[in-house]
């Protein structure tokens, strides 16, 4: 089924007052996964299965489009999909096994709604890449596509680096929490979130369309949120936090 642009510009704009709307809730609601996990969300999985089964549809999806619908030859469009993939890579076939959570669960609700919303998301960006996408050689040059490949490498790097630095501060049997120190833990609470906003900023404008552009405002419609809602429970629990430390950006949030 063909749909037409005018009809997906439809679709983008419902898509992002979507995400508007989660926002404010996410601001009064913790979701409900991680340290914030509670069984009143109804029937829990396994934390470690939770994550694979809500992230997988993303690269399954962005995929399918490659091999099925993507039939012009366009570096630029192979590239956008690769660091895609390459982030959805990580993130369904690495983080869950590195996770130190023996035992610990989340909510069916939750990796539904991650189901949910990676479908959603790919299928708009798949779409998009595969029917209006419209990038010539130049663009690869593009002081835009340039800038936004080096802010997305960065924040992949800040990402995989924090979450790494996070998940050793447990041994393997341990489940508590300690409070993170040095390197940017020194300013904020939450540089993993901090890298994943960063990595999808860069990847807003290094594709400069968009779903890209959707993509950016929901995942800061779920970031911000948490970082704050991370940061108050640390303050909640450890008497001695840095009271300096802000939640997400350095010296601002
Ligand atoms: P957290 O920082 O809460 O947790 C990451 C891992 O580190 C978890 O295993 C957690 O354990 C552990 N951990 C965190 N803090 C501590 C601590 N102080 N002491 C001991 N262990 C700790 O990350 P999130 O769950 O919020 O997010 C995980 C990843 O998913 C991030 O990379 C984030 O960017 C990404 N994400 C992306 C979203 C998007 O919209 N694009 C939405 C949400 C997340 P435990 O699970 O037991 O808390």
């Amino acid at each position: 089924m063909l749909i037409p642009f005018s009809s997906y510009q439809v679709i983008f704009y419902v898509w992002i007052s979507i995400a508007l709307f989660v926002f404010v809730l996410l601001l009064k609601i913790a979701a409900p996964y991680g340290r914030h996990s509670s069984a009143k969300w109804g029937p829990l999985i396994d934390n470690h299965y939770g994550w694979l089964l809500m992230e997988l549809p993303a690269l399954a999806v962005m995929i399918f489009f490659f091999f099925h619908n993507l039939t012009i030859d366009n570096l630029a469009v192979e590239l956008m999909i690769g660091l895609f993939c390459l982030h959805y890579f990580n993130r369904t076939f690495i983080f869950p096994f590195r996770l130190r959570t023996r035992g610990k669960k989340m909510p069916l609700l939750i990796m539904f709604s991650g189901i949910f919303f990676n479908l959603s998301n790919t299928f708009l960006m798949g779409y998009y890449f595969t029917h209006f996408a419209n990038y010539g050689t130049a663009w690869l040059t593009d002081f835009r596509f340039i800038a936004g490949l080096c802010l997305f490498f960065a924040g992949l790097w800040i990402n995989w680096k924090s979450d790494n630095i996070l998940i050793h501060l447990r041994k393997r049997t341990e489940t508590d929490y300690k409070i993170p120190r040095g390197w940017l833990f020194s300013l904020i609470s939450c540089p993993n979130l901090m890298g994943e906003l960063m990595e999808w900023a860069g990847f807003a404008i290094l594709c400069w369309n968009m779903p890209a552009l959707a993509f950016f405002i929901w995942t800061a419609a779920n970031l911000i949120p948490r970082a704050m809602a991370h940061h108050t429970w640390y303050k909640n629990k450890f008497e001695d936090y840095p009271p300096e430390r802000k939640a997400i950006i350095p010296y601002l949030l």
